[in-house]
């Protein structure tokens, strides 16, 4: 389980988060929705341990994580902007927190790079995991290119291959399709449904897209200011909504 419990946050005396508690279960897929600027991409930084929160706890698997980086979380992180090395192949760009995992702090110079000389053996698992998260992506075929040489959609399998091979026990997308075409986007909500079902790890969803919310979802927590309006299953949020601003956006007849 990943529980958030009264998370708050402010910037600069601004209350961007008031106070957000919610649960998620093992295996679940969660979509977090709501307007621009109502606090989902701060609320999953704070998850990942990218952002600090004013008050409040975090637990992953029933144990606190709030001193924890975000490198020692038991999650993995897929952001819009796919933040791959554009000077490393798909290959290595997917094995970066593979490579960086077992560096010593001593080891991880700043500057070299993730590929510094390991055993043979090591080289040789990391290349196995690699291909294996590969295959799942039906990207195993561009493993040798570099990200300028791929599509939108090619690009986004490579963020999520990254995550993959962390092995995380929940992944967190902050609207990971955002950037690709629509007809691409309806087809990689399909994997990324499909990824959660295979896998059996914890999706932390957000997104602006209704339909994708909708489609998705084993629940959906509706956000609006920094608050939780509603969390529910898809059904639930359209029959029953909370508030018209939830029906609003779910598009249930008011
Ligand atoms: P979007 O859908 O546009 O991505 P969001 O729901 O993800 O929006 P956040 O990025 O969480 O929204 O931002 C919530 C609020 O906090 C916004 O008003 C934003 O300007 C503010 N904010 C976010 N990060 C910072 C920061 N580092 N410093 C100051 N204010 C911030
Ligand atoms: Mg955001």
């Amino acid at each position: 389980t990943v529980q958030l419990h009264k998370i708050k946050k402010s910037f600069g005396g601004t209350d961007v988060l008031k106070g957000v508690s919610l649960d998620i279960a093992d295996g679940e897929f969660l979509s977090l929705v709501g307007p621009s600027g109502c606090g989902k991409s701060t609320l999953l930084r704070i998850l990942a341990g990218l952002e600090t929160q004013t008050s409040g706890t975090v637990s992953i698997g029933g144990r606190p994580v709030d001193g924890l980086r975000a490198a020692d979380r038991d999650l993995a992180m897929v952001f819009q902007s796919y933040a791959l090395y554009p000077h490393l192949t798909v290959a290595e760009n997917i094995a970066v927190p593979l490579t960086m995992r077992r560096l010593s702090g001593a080891q991880r110079l700043p500057g070299i790079g993730p590929f510094l000389p390991g055993s043979r053996a090591l080289r040789q698992e990391i290349a196995t995991t690699v291909r294996e998260a590969a295959e799942m992506l039906d990207i195993a075929h561009l493993l040798d290119r570099k990200p300028g040489q791929l599509s939108g959609g090619q690009r986004q399998r490579v963020a999520v291959g990254r995550a993959l091979v962390r092995e995380p026990s929940a992944f967190l997308l902050d609207e990971p399709l955002s950037n690709l075409d629509a007809k691409m986007r309806v087809h990689m909500r399909a994997e990324i449904a499909q990824l959660n079902r295979r896998l059996g790890a914890t999706f932390v969803y957000v997104t602006h897209d209704q339909a994708e919310a909708m489609t998705m979802s084993d629940r959906i927590a509706v956000m609006m200011e920094g608050e939780l309006l509603q969390v529910g299953t898809p059904d639930a949020l359209y029959d029953r909504p909370a508030d018209i601003r939830v029906a609003q956006f779910i598009g249930s007849p008011a």
